[in-house]
């Protein structure tokens, strides 16, 4: 049986206290590997090891750590095959996904972060002809980055790539569901040179365990966390005595909005990956379909028979769509907002059952539910599954107010031709991340994150810096 090591100063060591928690293959229900379960001895000795290693990389210069951090793109890249496998081994995802989308943004978050830090300027002022004032950019120090199971390499990598690039050092807490892609990163950052103690891996859960532990760790600066709102709120709470810098990605429930003028083809196509991608374990994901009444019937008839076309199985078959749920817990989870929403009015359309063909592993239909009332749990909470509901509107102001009737605030997808529309609606939806007539295209420039419970700041080209690096003002008189 493999066993996954924390990653601590340059070298794979066992917990202190040896102890080891199993790695389930949600698409079979079989242990894959035994990781090391950290706590606070281990988090300790990871965040020793990365303060005394910032005295140095914090000072490399950069094009030099730049170099670093290409070499390490270069790295995944070709390891492209083995790594999609143990990340389609470790979430259940359709390998085909993991090949074209986590693995290559993993190696990309890396290329493109370690490119933008070597243009990074900052602002000066002469104020009139007595004084000189320019800011200078430093790394902040010693991060904690806690990452979630969904898009295991993908976030991590998000988080890794500008951290390291702008010269901090940190401890890495990946999901205890999906270890097996960060121990690896590590791996590969050591062989493509990173400096020991740069990037340091503690494996272990999260209340009561490593991930608190690394949250209250008083030489700890920042925490990156992408993760539920929930805990996200425990992790503020948990910072506020170090008062820590922080960044969150947290939950959604997106709203996609389909006008009556919509292109249809394509809207049908991209609302099926936008609903079911990943298993429907994407925090983008837009789980809230509301269709103009005039289109209502054409739509849902359509998108109906497309997602029952959808195949359904073995991650590693290529012709799968939709692959395995994360673990046991998470698919009695999604069901039991199945049951609730029959149990409230609403209408199972398609899906609602595990698939009758795959006798293990933790698989559901993708699910289509109509007739709901308009604040049943259904609607206002997030399932993270492959589960949608669509709803009729009449207006655009009713469709705006649907839109903004929820305490989140990550994404929304607006699908019109009339493009007043399109400006006039984006303006008004409370969302972090608005697409029109798309979904999931993804300039890494531009500004990602979540308004009102989904999350805290923006991650993204000169955002993502904004976070891992402090400013100082030098003030000259002349
Ligand atoms: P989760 O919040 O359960 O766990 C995320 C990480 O936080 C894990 O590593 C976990 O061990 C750690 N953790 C949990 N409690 C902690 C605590 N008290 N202190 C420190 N660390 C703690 O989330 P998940 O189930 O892994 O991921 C799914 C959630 O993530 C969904 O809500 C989804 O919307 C969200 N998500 C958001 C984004 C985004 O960009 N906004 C992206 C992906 C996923």
């Amino acid at each position: 049986m493999d066993k996954l090591l924390h990653f601590i100063n340059g070298e794979f060591v066992p917990s202190e206290n040896g102890r080891f928690f199993e790695n389930i293959n949600p698409a079979t229900g079989e242990v894959l590997s035994l990781v090391a379960e950290g706590g606070r001895a281990e988090v300790d000795r990871a965040v020793r090891a990365a303060r005394a290693a910032f005295k140095t990389w914090g000072r490399m210069p950069v094009a030099k750590r730049s170099q670093i951090l290409n070499r390490l793109a270069d790295l995944i890249e070709q390891h492209l095959d083995e790594l999609a496998r143990l990340e389609t081994l470790d979430t259940g995802k359709p390998l085909s996904l993991s090949k074209s989308l986590d693995i290559p943004r993993a190696a990309y978050n890396f290329r493109f972060f370690a490119d933008y830090v070597k243009g990074l300027g900052t602002e000066a002022y002469a104020t009139d002809d007595i004084a000189l004032n320019y800011a200078v950019r430093h790394p902040v120090g010693v991060a904690g980055l806690i990452s979630p199971w969904n898009l295991p390499l993908l976030l991590l990598t998000w988080k890794v790539a500008p951290c390291l690039a702008a010269g901090n050092t940190c401890v890495m807490k990946p999901a205890e569901l999906t270890p097996t892609t960060a121990t690896k990163l590590a791996e590969l950052a050591k062989e493509a040179g990173l400096p020991d103690g740069v990037l340091n891996l503690v494996h272990g859960f999260g209340p009561d365990s490593a991930g608190a532990a690394l949250v209250e760790h008083p030489d700890v600066n920042l925490i990156s966390l992408t993760g539920e709102t929930t805990t996200g709120k425990a992790v503020m709470a948990a910072a506020a005595p170090t008062l820590k810098r922080l960044s969150f990605e947290l939950g959604g429930k997106n709203p996609n909005i389909v006008f009556a003028d919509a292109d249809l083809d394509d809207c049908i196509e991209t609302t099926i990956r936008s609903s079911f991608a990943n298993q429907g374990e994407v925090c983008l994901c837009g789980s809230r379909i509301y269709v103009e009444r005039p289109l209502y019937d054409e739509f849902v008839s359509r998108l109906a028979a497309r997602t029952r076309q959808l195949v359904v199985g073995d991650p590693f078959d290529p012709k799968t769509d939709v692959g395995a749920l994360i673990s046991e817990e998470h698919l009695l989870r999604v069901e039991g907002f199945i049951e609730r929403a029959v149990r409230d009015g609403a209408r199972i359309l398609v899906g609602g059952k595990r698939p009758s063909h795959l006798s293990r592993g933790y698989y559901l239909e993708p699910t289509i539910i109509v007739d709901v009332a308009p604040h049943c749990e259904i609607v206002e909470q997030e399932v993270f599954g492959p589960v949608v509901t669509v709803q009729p509107f009449d207006t655009e102001d009713e469709v705006v107010a649907m839109a903004n009737d929820t305490h989140y605030g990550l994404s929304a997808t607006i699908w019109t031709t009339n493009l007043k529309r399109a400006h006039r609606v984006a303006a008004q939806i409370e969302a972090g991340v608005i697409w029109v007539n798309t979904w999931f295209l993804r300039d890494l420039r531009t500004p990602f994150g979540g308004m009102k419970q989904s999350g805290i700041g923006r991650e993204g080209g000169m955002h993502s810096f904004e976070f891992y690096t402090e400013l100082s003002n030098v003030c000259i008189k002349l």
